[in-house]
């Protein structure tokens, strides 16, 4: 199935909460998302199974590889029940992204689940600015503790996902390569993007991934390597004496929209068919209206075929202010 932009339907992204421990700040400022700020009640959240129904019909219509986002989705209750059903839809690729502070206390369950690998977010080894990216004094250690928890159940391999903000950790480029050389994770740079409208984003503010190349290229040679397959979001390098690889996800200054093969569905039931979207559409209604799987299918199939989205390929200063869903809330 091809969208209107020739694109396939193959990856989805499932929030399952709106809520973090974390208060990043590129991403979930604090004082945007405070103590008072309205989460989603319970009862406006999908279960468990209606994610599993609406899964089901997505991978009946090419879906191949599914991503469990939030918020922090080792928040939500139970999660593994949710990872156990999703790894019994077959030959998915199932991976999570999460904050790597719950981690060490739920690595074997997921990977009892059926879980197969996880991306881990960590913006810093020093502990001072993690905790200042992080906005709720939670420790590097913690997040490391984590890692190798997963790799010890067999979680692997495993992917760190750095956001870069200039003239607050970009800093931290060349100790968190050096760190994680040679490890076997692969460390990935994401440059700081204008998602929501909330996280005060400024072009200023954005390394682009050319830089943070050049960077680590000066100090430990690089050289490019192909993509896994289309539509693959971080560009590949790998060090020239066989450290490892690293990756660049660059939204900003190299817009990869041409090959994007990813819906999204929030926690509530919305379907986005883009990351910057503005509006999405309401599968939930549809499922506790009694709607059949074909009608499912009909929904999504009018949603995938109508998606003309690039919004990369169209930032401006502009369209940095739109009223886009947030982050935290649709998960990356
Ligand atoms: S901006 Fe939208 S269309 Fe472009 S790559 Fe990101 S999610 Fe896909």
């Amino acid at each position: 199935m091809r969208d209107a932009r020739a694109r396939a339907l193959r990856d989805l992204r499932i929030s399952v909460t709106d809520r973090c421990n974390f208060r990043c700040t590129y991403c979930m400022p604090k004082d945007v998302f405070g103590k008072d700020y309205p989460f989603l009640p319970h009862a406006q959240l999908l279960s468990f199974e209606e994610i599993a129904r609406i899964a089901r019909v997505f991978v009946d219509h090419g879906v191949g590889k599914i991503r469990l986002t939030g918020g922090e989705p080792l928040l939500r209750r139970n999660v593994e029940r949710l990872v156990e059903m999703l790894a019994g839809l077959g030959d998915v690729d199932l991976t999570l992204t999460i904050n790597g502070s719950l981690l060490a206390r739920k690595a074997r369950a997921l990977r009892a689940a059926g879980l197969k690998r996880v991306t881990v977010s960590l913006d810093s080894l020093d502990d001072r600015v993690f905790r200042a990216m992080n906005d709720a004094d939670y420790p590097v250690a913690q997040v490391l503790d984590g890692i190798d928890a997963a790799e010890a159940a067999g979680l692997a391999p495993l992917k760190v996902n750095m956001v870069v903000k200039r003239g607050v950790n970009d800093g931290d480029i060349l100790p968190m390569a050096r760190f994680f050389r040679g490890s076997g994770r692969v460390l990935r740079f994401i440059e700081f993007m204008d998602v929501g409208a909330t996280n005060g984003w400024r072009m200023d503010d954005v390394v682009p991934s050319a830089e943070v190349i050049a960077r680590i290229n000066a100090e430990m040679p690089l050289e490019p390597v192909d993509p896994n397959y289309s539509g693959e979001v971080a560009e590949r390098w790998r060090y020239r004496d066989g450290g490892g690889e690293i990756g660049v996800i660059s939204s900003v200054t190299q817009a990869f929209c041409r090959d994007c093969t990813r819906a999204r569905l929030s926690t509530e039931g919305m379907v986005y068919t883009c990351l910057f979207a503005t509006s999405g559409f309401d599968l939930r209604a549809l499922v506790r209206g009694g709607a059949s799987d074909e009608e499912l299918g009909a929904a999504i199939r009018r949603i995938w075929r109508a998606r003309a989205d690039r919004y990369s390929e169209m930032r401006t200063a502009q369209t940095a202010g739109l009223r886009k869903i947030e982050m935290s809330y649709i998960g990356g």
